[in-house]
């Protein structure tokens, strides 16, 4: 059972659903501090999560004209590999 009980100081950690749903909002910088924080500690321990938001990173930067070294084929090359990871399980770590 969830119940808000008015106690803001140890957020529910996020999941992946909810992080998909925010992060362009976190990455144009439109969450609230809170929330940023929960996007951020998600992406942290998040690999494929984390991905995503490096690829919309990419992207953003690359329609900005801010990053000329992120070409198009480098974002289609990460792009693929997110989807790639997201069809199969998280590998052990060595
Ligand atoms: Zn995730």
């Amino acid at each position: 059972m969830i119940r808000l009980a008015g106690r803001h100081r140890a957020p529910a950690p996020m999941g992946c659903r909810e992080a998909a749903r925010v992060l362009q909002s976190y990455l144009d910088g439109q969450l609230d501090a809170t929330e940023s924080e929960r996007v951020a500690d998600h992406l942290e321990v998040c690999r494929r999560c984390g991905l995503d938001a490096a690829t919309f990173r990419s992207i953003k930067a690359t329609l900005a004209g801010a990053a000329p070294q992120a070409d198009p084929e480098a974002v289609d090359r990460l792009q693929a590999f997110a989807r790639d990871l997201g069809t199969r399980p998280p590998e052990q770590p060595q």
